[in-house]
């Protein structure tokens, strides 16, 4: 079932997410696979639950055509190392923009099975990982953004 994004400046993207008790719950589950194919319907590298409304900390990537789910995902440690890479955003339609992030990060999560990881990763999987742990933080994108993009005019976002 496709789920609707929501898109700034609607305030639920503002809000927090709450942990995840029960992964194998069978609502959870439907609701992952929901998630997933939202997000290659819209083509995205990501979706977070907090684009679509629910409070959970759930976030699913498409990285390098791998398709991961990520649960009450922490990170136990961020590159000192930061790299710039332009971003778009699902719930930020037709804006783009440059945005710092570690280059690297240690992340322990959860995946859909209950399944405990704790991985070390680097560039774009790093990077979108990153994006989608914001959101259900209720951080935007462009609350990082150090210069915007658009097209061929580069616009300072200062
Ligand atoms: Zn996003």
């Amino acid at each position: 079932m496709l789920l609707d994004i929501l898109t700034n400046p609607n305030p639920i993207l503002r809000k927090k997410s709450h942990h995840v008790n029960r992964i194998l719950d069978p609502e959870i589950q439907k609701f992952i696979e929901d998630l997933k194919e939202t997000m290659l319907q819209k083509d995205g590298v990501g979706l977070a639950a907090r684009q679509v409304g629910r409070d959970e900390h759930i976030f699913v990537i498409n990285v390098d055509s791998k398709i991961q789910t990520l649960i009450n995902a922490k990170f136990l440690l961020k590159s000192f190392k930061q790299t710039e890479f332009e971003e778009g955003c699902l719930s930020v339609p037709e804006i783009y923009g440059m945005v710092k992030r570690p280059q690297s990060v240690i992340i322990k999560y959860y995946t859909e099975q209950g399944q405990l990881k704790i991985r070390k990763i680097n560039g774009l999987e790093a990077r979108v990982i990153q994006h989608e742990y914001d959101h259900n933080r209720g951080i935007l994108f462009i609350d990082k953004v150090y210069q915007y993009t658009t097209g061929e005019e580069l616009v300072n976002a200062k």
